[in-house]
């Protein structure tokens, strides 16, 4: 007797196969059966609503979170019913005692997480990566969690106050790599870096994967060779180039994801290069993708801790200032100079690119200026737009709220880059960047924004996309198809309807500290391993992936 039956849903099978009209079954946290009139203990009438694999977050920052919030908010109630954490190499496991608080201020810096919150929430009952995936398994999770190995934790570990400042020698290479070993042994799902200049950490200093030679990463990926499995995921500077990172697939045999391919309308073609540069090596017989997003990215900043700006070279100097010699970098003639200059020039990727009709003011002292542009006010005024934005922020305290249009703003583009065969969707980013944008709604956005409302995308193309596709990619065995014998992860919902509300502000994080966050409209379900209770923690660590 199957435990419940899902009955006349339409059945999106996550393999991108054309819907059918049928009833599905679970027996002990699988799927048992699908069919026609199947009984079970509880029936589930789903006529007019669409059943679909949960959805799989392969870009998630939730490493630190989860060790106080295992409910992994709002993830569940956004239809993910597994999230991949440890993106971009920010990983809080390995950590020695005494270098807790640097990567906590790392990750206040890289990932936008309140200091305060760190310090209250996290739970450092772990030293090594295998005890962290042990803690989480202790503590229990709402939904299935996976883990990268992280090279800036791993360089840490091994190098100190060294690790943002220098390439790593020999020794320090084959440690780190041991400690990649062991995680993967652990059953982590890979191994994750970055070389984006957007990744700063501490004091203004380089997130320290930045500062690996080509040798370091050679040798580290390697190691994904001698695991037999395992993906690697980077987060790529301008500078790292696709020939370079086929070459690392080529030797590894082992998929390469790469990020942060986001749409800038003033270098409109740069992604749409490195897609086709991905494609070309993929004819070659290599497995890479490129991570893309299908949400606008916008962000919400205020001048304290403007991540926006902080990527820019001319920026750096101000990056390690804190109080008066901050505000004073900021009225400084020759700083903002600069960031003009620096604005003017091309840029292979950059956050913000001088859009100022894109720059909004959301909650100002002044409540005029609400809702205007600062492009719009700075002409009113007569003023130089950097100008205008720096001097009412520092009237304000900086405590004046903006926010920007960065990328991926132009649908068509974006439209594109959801079609091509070379990308994988991705970059939520949930965990990180709390009081800037939510993005943990992103396979709600595909299924309501691409699909229904701009017709960009077919209903079981995007359900592939976000279920079986990135399974198949991650070695992920048994989730993302509905199918007897697959784990019911599932969402059930409205095609009509669903889609992700208008982002709020709430205040629920340790110390009662603000994070944005979206609801879910039209979703009507949520299973995880069978069970459907969102307060409950059915979830699994993930630890064996096929390979
Ligand atoms: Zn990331």
């Amino acid at each position: 007797m199957h435990d419940f039956v899902i009955r006349n849903a339409l059945l999106l099978d996550g393999l991108g196969s054309a819907p059918v009209h049928g009833d599905l079954a679970v027996k002990d946290g699988k799927i048992s059966e699908v069919g026609k009139s199947l009984s079970g203990k509880e029936l589930i009438d789903a006529s007019g609503l669409a059943l679909m694999p949960g959805i799989i977050d392969n870009h998630t920052h939730y490493d630190a979170q989860i060790t106080w919030d295992p409910l992994v908010s709002p993830s569940p109630a956004l239809g993910v019913t597994t999230a991949i954490i440890g993106n971009c190499g920010f990983t809080i496991a390995p950590c020695r005692p005494a270098d807790r608080e640097l990567v906590m201020k790392n990750l206040t810096q890289v990932e936008g997480m309140s200091l305060d919150v760190l310090r209250q929430g996290i739970r450092w009952e772990f030293e090594t990566i295998p005890q962290y995936f042990d803690m989480l398994e202790r503590r229990g999770t709402a939904i299935n969690i996976a883990g990268f190995v992280g090279h800036s934790s791993l360089r840490t570990y091994v190098m100190g106050e060294e690790a943002p400042r220098r390439a790593a020698a020999r020794d320090e290479v084959a440690r780190m790599r041991a400690l990649l070993l062991e995680g993967m042994r652990a059953g982590a799902i890979g191994f994750a870096t970055s070389t984006s200049p957007a990744h700063n950490g501490h004091g203004g200093l380089p997130m320290p994967s930045r500062l690996a030679d080509d040798a370091e990463m050679r040798e580290l990926v390697g190691a994904l060779k001698e695991a037999g499995r395992g993906v690697f995921m980077l987060t790529k500077g301008g500078h790292t180039k696709v020939p370079f990172l086929e070459e690392l697939a080529a030797a590894s045999g082992r998929p390469v994801v790469i990020a942060a391919l986001l749409h800038n309308s003033t270098n409109p073609r740069a992604v749409f290069d490195d897609l086709e540069a991905i494609a070309a090596a993929n004819a070659r017989g290599r497995r890479l993708v490129g991570a893309i997003s299908c949400c606008p990215l916008s962000m919400d900043f205020t001048l304290h801790s403007p991540y926006t700006f902080e990527g820019l070279e001319s920026w750096q100097p101000a990056l390690p200032l804190k109080g008066a010699a901050y505000e004073a970098k900021l009225k400084d003639r020759g700083f903002r100079d600069a960031v003009r200059a620096e604005l003017q020039r091309p840029a292979h990727f950059r956050l913000f690119n001088a859009q100022w009709d894109q720059v909004e003011v959301v909650e100002s002292a002044n409540r005029q200026a609400e809702q205007h542009t600062i492009g719009e006010l700075a002409r009113a005024a007569g003023k130089d737009p950097l100008d205008f934005m720096l001097d009412l922020a520092l009237g304000e305290k900086l405590d004046t709220v903006f926010n920007a249009l960065l990328l991926n703003s132009d649908e068509q583009a974006v439209g594109e880059m959801l079609r091509h065969p070379a990308s994988l969707v991705s970059l939520s980013d949930a965990g990180a960047h709390l009081t800037f944008f939510n993005d943990a709604g992103f396979g709600l956005h595909l299924l309501g924004h691409w699909v229904r409302e701009r017709g960009a995308l077919e209903l079981d193309d995007a359900v592939r996309r976000l279920t079986s596709a990135p399974a198949q990619l991650f070695g992920i065995r048994g989730r993302g198809v509905l199918k007897p014998g697959y784990a019911a992860d599932l969402m059930l919902f409205d095609p009509a309807a669903v889609g992700r509300g208008a982002k709020r502000r709430v205040f629920d994080l340790p110390g009662g500290h603000p994070r944005l966050t979206t609801p879910a409209l039209g979703v009507h379900g949520v299973w995880v391993n069978g069970v459907r209770h969102l307060e409950s923690l059915p979830g699994k660590v993930l630890r064996d992936f096929s390979a």
